[in-house]
C-alpha cells in the first residue's frame, strides 16, 4: 500500500479500516467469481456444482447458462 497512515490519528485509522475493508470485500468478490460453487440450479432445480468463471458458469445437468448475479444465494 503506498499510502502512508497515521494510526494513531483516529480519522486516518477509519480510512484504514475502510480502505482494508475494500480490498478484502474486492478480492472476495474475485474469488468467488473464479470458484466452484454447489448451487441449485435456477433452471432445472437440480443442486449442482458449477464452475464459475469471471462470474459466469454452466449447468452440468441441464446446460443453461448461469451467471452469479441470478438470484440463487
Ligand atoms: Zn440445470
Amino acid at each position: 500500500m503506498p499510502k502512508k497512515y497515521n494510526l494513531g490519528n483516529k480519522r486516518d485509522m477509519d480510512k484504514f479500516f475502510k480502505e482494508l475493508e475494500k480490498d478484502v470485500k474486492k478480492q472476495a468478490e474475485k474469488n468467488i467469481r473464479n470458484s466452484t460453487l454447489e448451487i441449485p440450479c435456477p433452471n432445472c432445480g437440480e443442486k449442482v456444482k458449477v464452475s464459475f468463471r469471471q462470474g459466469k458458469g454452466k449447468c452440468p445437468k441441464c446446460g443453461v447458462s448461469i451467471t452469479q448475479d441470478q438470484k440463487w444465494v
